[in-house]
């Protein structure tokens, strides 16, 4: 019996029938009962699970099997009553945070929400500052520069004028990467860039406000030619933190991570306390003041920790 499984790939998630992606072709599957009972208020399948399917004389076939996952990145459904866990993507090996430079202005505290969120998920996260032709790089720059000193990579493009595409496309290559990003940022029109044959559609400006609407919420998964995958999320905003403790936070932020050894008092908030560290390294410089607030308001809650600048 098990001679006739074949390996293959979870490629897209419609009204409870799992595409799957095989070396004999993509073949629409149903779900075998012994595989939904498996896990416990989680989802039991997931784009970008690698499952183990039988053919059935129709043309269409079952999941037998899902293999150990490598990665998850988990949200809790919002539904009332929720504490299901929702798998957006499993087994990718990086996360994709895209960001335009303007239209929408950069909402960089939602972009320290979701890097926490990728760190707290071992999931290795990259950032596309897309529309830098708005804005010029020395503007981009000022935006996301403090990301790269912080370790992360930062790519700049445009997909308007075909600027760093390569460098996209090259680190999209033979990777399975989940996209997530406000609407309107160009995340489709980046993908067509890589791409054209995904001939993704691109929402007119007219249609985004300066909040970002969400258009539509398809879960697939596309392959790239020449290997990779590349799956595109939902809203950024759907994305909550969540079984996280105050205390864990510092190791979620890799410049202050380094520092916290560092503090006088080994449970320090780095918020009042003399003799803290990180306050110094903020002091100085050294870490970015605005990384610092995310930090603050991720910890201690936005009410508690006003706004102090302009940057939103
Ligand atoms: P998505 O919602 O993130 O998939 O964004 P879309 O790809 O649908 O793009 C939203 C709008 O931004 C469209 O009007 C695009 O033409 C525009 N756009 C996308 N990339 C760029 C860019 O690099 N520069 C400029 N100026 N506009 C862009
Ligand atoms: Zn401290």
């Amino acid at each position: 019996m098990k001679a006739e499984w074949i390996p293959g790939r979870v490629m897209r998630l419609q009204s409870g029938f799992y595409s799957v992606e095989t070396g004999q072709g993509t073949f629409v599957c149903q779900v075998r009962g012994r595989v939904k009972r498996r896990r416990d208020r989680t989802d039991f399948i997931a784009i970008g699970d690698r499952v183990q399917v039988s053919l059935l004389p129709d043309g269409s076939g079952v999941i037998e099997q899902v293999e150990e996952r490598r990665s998850a990145l988990v949200r809790l459904d919002p539904r009332p009553g929720g504490d299901y866990r929702q798998i957006l993507v499993a087994n990718a090996d990086q996360m994709g945070l895209v960001f335009a430079c303007a239209h929408p202005t950069p909402h960089l505290r939602m972009l320290d929400r979701f890097l926490v969120i990728c760190e707290k998920q071992s999931i290795p996260a990259f950032i596309v500052a897309n529309k830098v032709d708005l804005v010029g790089m020395q503007a981009a720059r000022e935006w996301f520069g403090r990301y790269e000193a912080v370790g992360y990579p930062v790519l700049y493009t445009s997909a308007a004028q075909g600027l760093g595409i390569d460098a996209l496309h090259s680190r999209l290559q033979g990777r399975l990467t989940g996209l997530a990003g406000p609407s309107g940022v160009g995340k489709s029109s980046l993908l067509n860039a890589v791409q054209p044959e995904l001939g993704l559609a691109v929402s007119e400006v007219s249609q985004f406000t300066q909040k970002g609407q969400h258009t539509t919420v398809v879960r697939e998964m596309f392959a790239l030619n020449g290997g990779g995958y590349v799956v595109d999320l939902p809203g950024l905003r759907s994305l909550a933190l969540w079984d996280t403790q105050p205390e864990e936070l510092d190791g979620y932020f890799p410049e202050l991570r380094e520092l916290v050894a560092d503090c006088q008092y080994n449970d320090c908030t780095h918020q009042n306390e003399s003799g803290c560290a990180v306050r110094r390294a903020v002091e100085d410089g050294a870490v970015h003041p605005e990384r610092y607030i995310s930090y603050l308001r991720m910890r201690f809650g936005d009410a508690e920790v006003p706004e102090e600048e302009s940057e939103a």
